[in-house]
């Protein structure tokens, strides 16, 4: 029986991100109240949020300091744009701060609401910095088959799944999508990590060649890979893309929509992985997700042809009414200071050898064909038989069929086709560590007896 609620979400809403006709029969889960890692819903069931929300409750679900910032700040001044060079101290202290702690030199801060625009505005850029330094040619950008950015039109275009792009007329002309460096599924039988690395380097060069370098101007990518499944890079990837994308003076984007602040370990996975990025898009963990907030780091080069372009033609015509947002900026600021001071990257780096463990557990279970994480996220995905990686038929839907039985066990988590993401809150403990994997492990056994 639908409760009350449920009944009216169905009449009311259309959910992102969901079966629409399968939402009709099932109902929507109603969540009511979240403390630490664990939300709660209407009948007060506990849930270990395993995904952070979608990858961004850093902090859990009751700091009491976010919500007292927020709160101060919509006293003080709920609202002022950054319009026509209007400014608020939130704005330019959170600037000031994301300079600090860039993992490449970055000279200014472009704020946005969502990590959406923020990849819109990185394809804007990269287009309006080629016309301005005359080289309007110079417009293609390149992603990668299951990358994600984002569902705005030149975002959905750069992701790289198919449900963002059929019968969304995506993607828009001149966005491609090079090869997914997903070792566990599209390596040789055989094939080394570095040289399934080397593989995909040598793809990209000939799609670069393919469409002249003089027309390429960026290539976007996560340093982990997420809604595409919570893929890590194989050894010896990004060293090898750097170096094709420096041979054909080809701007670098990094992603961090998920990585930034501390979830792989370091505080960017930028750095993680060394990727030789010249800008980065930021959101989510930028304010534990209290506040849509997200931004983009541009370099000193970029920036002075934007300057230079206003001499010319007067208004840099791009930004949207919630950029900057007082409360936002307070609340990133605050979260900041807090992942400073409760050293939260040397606690990811404290608790991922446990989290790693229990995820690379599950490979034993006979359900699992692959299981890798860095940090505090990581996946696994579900075979049909190990031995050949045969996948279980898609309409099956195994993945999505283990996420149910972990919601009964207690545990929110994520399917994407059958890989399973995991990615909780950054303030996890070890014990709760040790208990969502307990609960995904009753969860998968329960999956087990109803795929035979
Ligand atoms: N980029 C990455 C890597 C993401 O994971 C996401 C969302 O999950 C986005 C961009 C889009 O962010 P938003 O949903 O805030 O528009």
């Amino acid at each position: 029986m639908l409760s009350n609620l449920a009944v009216r979400d169905i009449e009311t809403l259309v959910h992102p991100y969901t079966n629409l006709a399968t939402h009709r029969e099932v109902g929507p889960l109603v969540l009511e109240s979240g403390k630490g890692v664990y939300v709660y819903d209407t009948a007060g069931k506990e849930y270990i949020e395993g995904m952070a929300g979608l990858w961004c409750t850093s902090l859990g679900y009751s700091n009491q300091e976010l919500i007292e910032t927020a709160t101060e700040q919509m006293k003080k001044l709920p609202f002022t744009h950054i319009f026509g060079g209007r400014s608020h101290d939130p704005a330019i202290e959170l600037a000031e701060k994301l300079k600090e702690i860039a993992p490449v030199p970055i000279s200014k801060v472009f704020y946005g609401a969502s990590g959406s625009d923020a990849n819109d505005t990185q394809v804007k850029i990269v287009w309006y910095m080629n016309n301005a330094l005359g080289r309007p040619q110079k417009k293609k950008i390149i992603s990668r088959l299951k990358g994600y950015h984002g569902v705005t039109v030149a975002s959905a275009s750069l992701t790289g799944l198919p449900n963002n792009h059929i019968d969304f007329d995506l993607p828009l002309p001149g966005i491609m999508h090079t090869s997914c460096p997903h070792h566990y599924r599209f390596a040789e039988p055989g094939e080394s990590e570095q040289d399934f690395s080397s593989r995909l380097a040598a793809e990209l060069e000939d799609m670069i060649l393919r469409e002249g370098p003089d027309t390429v101007a960026a290539f976007i990518a996560e340093p982990v890979m997420g809604a595409g499944g919570a893929i890590l890079p194989p050894e010896g990837y990004f060293e090898k893309i750097n170096a094709i994308l420096a041979k054909y003076d080809i701007l670098f984007i990094s992603d961090e929509v998920i990585t930034g602040f501390g979830r792989t370990g370091n505080m960017f996975g930028t750095t993680t992985y060394g990727m030789k990025a010249d800008t980065i898009s930021l959101a989510k963990q930028i304010t534990s997700a209290y506040f849509p907030l997200s931004a983009v780091m541009l370099s000193e080069q970029v920036y002075d042809v934007l300057v230079d372009q206003s001499r010319k033609i007067g208004v840099f015509g791009h930004g949207n009414t919630y950029a900057g947002h007082p409360v936002g900026c307070a609340i990133a600021v605050k979260t900041l200071e807090i992942y400073q001071r409760e050293k939260i990257v040397e606690h990811v780096r404290k608790v991922s050898p446990t989290f790693v463990k229990r995820l690379e557990k599950l490979g034993e279970h006979p359900l699992v064909g692959e299981a890798r994480g860095v940090g505090l996220i990581g996946g696994v995905e579900l075979v049909k038989d190990k031995q050949t990686k045969a996948p279980f038929e898609a309409k099956k839907g195994v993945g999505a069929k283990s996420v149910v039985f972990a919601q009964e066990e207690g545990l929110i988590t994520r399917a994407m086709g059958d890989r399973v993401a995991f990615c909780p809150p950054l303030i996890i403990t070890e014990a709760e560590i040790e208990e969502m994997f307990n609960r995904y492990e009753r969860a998968l056994n329960k999956t087990l007896n109803w795929a035979k």
